[in-house]
């Protein structure tokens, strides 16, 4: 197991990353569980193949585990989910000083976080993520949210869990397109800072979509320390540091709109796409060199991610999904920020990029 802590101003909290971490999670979490009952929030798939081992760990240690099971999938982090989650934690009679156990990908953390963020102005909750995207993004940092009609993410706080478990074995149960899709997260810290962690993963991509165990843990050790850096930098997101972790995001929230958030482009696969999109501008602008952007495309092909967005066979126009981008709630001061490479490893906030270039440009790739 390896440990990577979150410093930020006068806290701190631990991300451990290994295996077993799941089946020993009374031991791990222990000392932050004050009574026996224990709230978990779920979704019914992590369930049907977790819930066993999380619920044997903790009896075992004389805890009595009580489980909110909820709808798999982006739909359930509403505003109508997000009363059931509070008031089942009230019924349960949770206080400030307890935690709440999140079990699932980024949407049973973004959802319990919110909740934990709200219930008794702010009670303690642990991430315990069980996808590729969660363990390397969403499970640490403390932003926590829910969709609202208006948009994604729009209606959220800033509420940082006291612990992060990443247990690799839960992996071996995600879906490959989901570990294709949370690889991409991955990627995107080697593109964005880092050009050794880029070039491992130019070798060794495909083996942490395939399931080697060994990629894996390399991979979700490099992204959490990756992250958890960037985020004791700016933990809000007011000095620019953080927003470098929107690389891809604002072409891939465009394509995802474009695409109606369905199953037919997941956020990952849009951000991949969104990678290969920025890169291809940055070298248009003249910031890095076309071969450059070509091993980019290449690095993420290789974990058999879709890199043309020729090939969504979209009816739009550059135009069109400019205008998602307006829609972003990214937006600031009526400017839109693109994240744009100086080089592998060089990522920058742009404020002033022209948009109607931009939609020429993807006129080009559509
Ligand atoms: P998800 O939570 O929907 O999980 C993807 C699918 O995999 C679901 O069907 C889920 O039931 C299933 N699943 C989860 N773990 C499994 C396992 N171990 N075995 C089998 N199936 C499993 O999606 P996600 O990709 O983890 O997260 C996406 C969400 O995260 C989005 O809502 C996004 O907005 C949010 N997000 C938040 C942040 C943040 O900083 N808070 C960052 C990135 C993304
Ligand atoms: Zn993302």
């Amino acid at each position: 197991m390896s440990v990577t802590r979150v410093e930020l101003a006068g806290r701190s909290y631990e991300v451990r990353v290994g295996s077993g971490l799941l089946e020993d999670v009374a031991v791990q979490c222990g000392p932050l569980l004050r009574k026996q009952a224990v709230p978990i929030i779920t979704d019914a798939n992590v369930a049907a193949y977790w819930q066993e081992a999380v619920t044997g760990s903790l009896t075992a240690a004389g805890f009595e585990p009580h489980f909110l099971v909820l709808d798999p999938g982006e739909a359930t982090k509403s505003w109508q989910v997000l009363e059931q989650v509070v008031d089942w934690l009230l019924d349960q009679e949770v206080e400030r000083g307890d935690h709440i156990l999140a079990l699932g990908g980024g949407v049973i953390g973004d959802l319990t976080g919110f909740a934990a963020a709200i219930l008794k102005r702010g009670c303690g909750f642990i991430q315990l993520p069980t996808t590729l995207l969660a363990q390397v993004d969403s499970s640490v940092g403390g932003k926590t949210a829910i969709n609202t009609r208006a948009g994604k993410n729009l209606v959220g706080a800033f509420h940082q869990p006291s612990l992060v478990l990443a247990d690799l074995d839960a992996l071996a149960t995600l879906p490959s397109r989901e570990m294709g899709a949370g690889y991409a997260e991955v990627i995107k810290y080697g593109i964005l800072g880092d050009h050794a962690f880029f070039a491992w993963c130019e070798e060794n991509g495909a083996k942490v979509v395939a399931g080697d165990a060994a990629a894996q843990e390399y991979a979700v050790d490099q992204s959490v320390a990756a992250k958890a850096r960037i985020v004791a930098q700016d933990e809000r997101e007011t000095t620019g540091t953080r927003a470098l972790l929107n690389l891809g995001h604002t072409f891939g929230h465009a394509l995802e709109a474009e695409t109606g958030f369905s199953d037919r482009l997941l956020h990952g696969e849009a951000v991949a796409l969104g990678m290969v999109l920025a890169a291809r501008f940055s070298a248009r602008k003249g910031y890095i060199s076309q071969d450059d952007a070509a091993r980019i495309c290449a690095a993420i092909g290789n974990a058999l991610l879709t890199t043309e967005i020729a090939s969504l066979d979209l009816s739009c126009r550059g135009a069109d999904l400019v205008a998602h981008m307006l829609h972003d709630k990214k937006m600031d001061a009526g400017t839109l920020p693109f994240i744009l490479l100086r080089g592998i490893g060089e990522a920058f906030v742009d404020k002033h990029v022209d948009l109607a270039e931009v939609g020429a440009f993807l006129d080009e790739e559509l």
